[in-house]
């Protein structure tokens, strides 16, 4: 195993994950499965296309992976692939590699769950991958481990992307609990950051300056109570740098509770934008509460009329269907689809989805009223919404 290539299937969906592993770990780029080791990101909507690929490959590969849906269902990737990397792969991926490779123990590699096999097939090394010319049959060959689990990773030690340009992850990790939301469970609720210096470092490399993170205007904070004067130099610093930069806006989104006068003063006086993505969800008080989103209505359309007053475009993620969700809720969130759209914002709805290792993982969408799925469908037709419709 020591000589096997090493391989990122890449996709469209999963270019960010692969551009901070990158850095990392000597791969090759591969768009199908290739002898070696084959390393996959994915989320829970390329689940299954995934599960048929490895299944169906004729190669001779070990599969490893990881990704949001890999994280929260281990048990059930390891039916499909031989190792699982749990959470953030900065520092478990390059470990369970090196393991691989030299055939130990992978007990050792915290975060990761694999299928310890029984004794009379327990081989290391090359006898560990097997030729995928034919489906696995894992669950019959032993018990799923999973190793202890490994502290959340300091951002600054490691960069967020090398050869494969991605935006710059600036924070990870959400105190918030927002019940269908995988990013506390996959990152924690601890709030990290990158360093400004780091951050400007990589910057540089890009044409425009655009930013992940959970809620941007919470750089440098706890995620709880805005600290602007860090997102205030991070801005100062890389307005230096001359480039058009993006903040508040696609990729990332902020929460209406960060939004302020003093806040919306900063990204106007350093960015480019024109307009700033809001977190909203719903247009209903009560599902808003059963969520725990930690904010209401109110601040949802305060945060929309403050960005209309700094010339900004507000541009409103919202989620039907949410579980708990009555059909006199989901009028309220129409009426907010309206309000926003006769005040010159966007609305972006999503249909819920439950995405598993949340706690709705197991709930089931409530069903759209059929004026309410009628309305979305006319609003998209007519080029007022996006998302979903
Ligand atoms: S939806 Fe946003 S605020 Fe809520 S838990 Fe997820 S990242 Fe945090």
């Amino acid at each position: 195993m020591k000589e096997s290539k090493i391989w990122f299937r890449y996709n469209s969906k999963n270019s960010y994950s692969i551009a901070a592993l990158m850095p990392l770990v000597e791969a090759g780029i591969a768009r199908e499965p290739k002898d070696g080791i084959m390393l996959y990101s994915f989320a829970s909507a390329q689940a299954e296309e995934v599960y048929r690929e490895v299944g169906s490959a004729a190669v001779d590969a070990i599969f490893i992976a990881g990704g949001p849906h890999p994280s929260a269902l281990p048990e059930e990737v390891l039916e499909h692939f031989d190792f699982v990397v749990i959470g953030e792969g900065e520092e478990t991926l390059p470990e369970l590699l090196q393991v691989v490779r030299e055939g130990r123990d992978p007990a050792t590699v915290k975060g990761i769950a694999y299928q310890q096999k029984d004794n009379h097939n327990r081989n290391h090394g090359h006898n560990h991958s097997h030729n995928h010319d034919h489906n696995h049959d894992h669950n019959c060959q032993g018990h799923v481990m999973i190793t202890e689990k490994r502290p959340p990773v300091d951002l600054d030690a490691y960069p967020p992307f090398s050869k494969i340009l991605a935006p710059l992850e600036i924070s990870r990790g959400c105190p918030w609990g927002c019940t269908y939301c995988q990013t506390p469970r996959l990152f924690g609720t601890c709030m990290r950051h990158r360093s400004i210096p780091t951050i400007a470092r990589y910057a540089r490399r890009h044409r425009d300056i655009r930013f992940t993170s959970p809620n941007s205007l919470a750089y440098g904070s706890d995620g709880r109570t805005p600290r602007l004067e860090k997102v205030q130099a991070l801005l100062v610093a890389l307005a230096e740098l001359k480039k058009p930069i993006y903040f508040g806006t696609f990729p990332s989104e902020v929460r209406p509770d960060f939004v302020s006068p003093a806040a919306l003063e900063i990204i106007v006086k350093y960015c480019a934008n024109r307009s700033l993505s809001l977190g909203g969800q719903s247009g209903s008080p009560a599902v808003l509460r059963s969520i725990g989103r930690g904010h209401g209505c109110i601040e949802v359309q305060e945060a929309c009329e403050l960005a209309l007053e700094y010339g900004l475009v507000p541009q409103v993620d919202l989620i039907f269907g949410l579980p708990s969700e009555t059909e006199a809720d989901q009028r309220l969130s129409l009426d907010l689809v309206r309000w926003i759209a006769s005040r010159g914002g966007k609305v972006r709805a999503h249909r819920f989805t439950p995405l598993p290792g949340t706690p709705l993982a197991a709930a089931r969408p409530a069903p759209l009223a059929p004026d309410v799925e009628a309305f979305l469908g006319r609003m998209a037709l007519e080029g007022r919404l996006t998302g979903s419709w």
